[in-house]
């Protein structure tokens, strides 16, 4: 870095410059801990499944030979948890991916489109009834893959977190399209959802093992959302449901290159 001149420099001028540089250390130290923090996280959710992997493989080596039931057990699990660590490992790729990429692919999208095929993929994958209600010919200007891959994530969520129909609806307001999703499932109680946005947050650990989640899906969500800036709205109630409202501006601010 380059020396500050006191000669040259006012003591006001040298009262700022300090200022500034405390501030950027203070900004590195508070990455520094974030990132700390992650790699203790995902550390701890790579070594979960792998100890139960390789707790069956040893049950495999002692008694999959000779009983064949132990045997179908222990690979079933070993294939599972294999999965689990597969997800993990892409939902955490894609997250240092959308922190480096910046670039956005933007064109003129027909959200209704985009809504449907989105809605009949869940369909068909889980064989859910997904209601999709509002206008035809809904026009925005935004990156369609990243915005799929945004209302994708809140879909599987509200599949995972219900059992009943799930309802898309969609409506054009002054500034932005409003797309919400609503599930009927277990809700979400009101001091969590301030956290729910945070890497590897999840409501409760142990319920999420049967869903296999790592919490990782809203940090992308919320990641996308600042991309294409969307505001994201969450209403809970435990017991009856969730809903995720988004607020999808008709253009992007900062024309074509997009960004903040
Ligand atoms: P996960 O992979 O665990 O689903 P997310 O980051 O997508 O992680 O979500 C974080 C947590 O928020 C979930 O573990 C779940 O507890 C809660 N959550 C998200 N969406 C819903 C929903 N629609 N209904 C109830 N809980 C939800």
């Amino acid at each position: 870095y380059e020396k500050v001149d006191k000669a040259e420099t006012g003591k006001d001028e040298l009262a700022e410059i300090g200022r500034t540089f405390n501030g950027m250390m203070e900004a590195l130290e508070t990455n520094y801990r974030k990132q700390e923090q992650f790699v203790s996280n995902a550390s701890h959710e790579l070594k979960t499944p792998l100890t139960v992997i390789e707790s069956y493989a040893k049950l495999l080596l002692r008694r999959g030979f000779t009983n064949e039931q132990v045997a179908t057990e222990a690979l079933g699990a070993i294939v599972n948890e294999s999965r689990r660590m597969n997800d993990l490992i892409i939902q955490m790729l894609e997250l240092a991916k959308n922190k480096e990429d910046t670039s956005l692919s933007l064109k003129e999208i027909d959200l209704s489109l985009l809504l449907e095929s989105t809605a009949s993929q869940m369909r068909q994958a889980y064989n859910r009834t997904v209601e999709l209600h509002g206008g035809s010919s809904l026009f925005i200007q935004s990156d369609e893959q990243k915005l799929k891959q945004l209302l994708f994530i809140l879909l599987d969520n509200a599949r995972k977190y219900s059992e009943d129909k799930i309802i898309i609806t969609a409506a054009k307001e002054e500034k932005s399209i409003t797309v919400s999703i609503h599930d009927f499932g277990e809700g979400i109680a009101q001091d969590q959802i301030p956290h729910l946005f945070d890497r590897f947050y999840r409501v409760n650990q142990d319920r999420n093992r049967k869903t296999g989640g790592a919490g990782l899906g809203l940090a992308i969500a919320r990641e996308l959302s600042e991309k294409l800036q969307i505001h994201i709205n969450v209403q809970s109630k435990l017991g009856s449901g969730t809903c995720f409202t988004l607020l999808i501006p008709y253009n992007l601010e900062g024309g074509k290159e997009g960004g903040r």
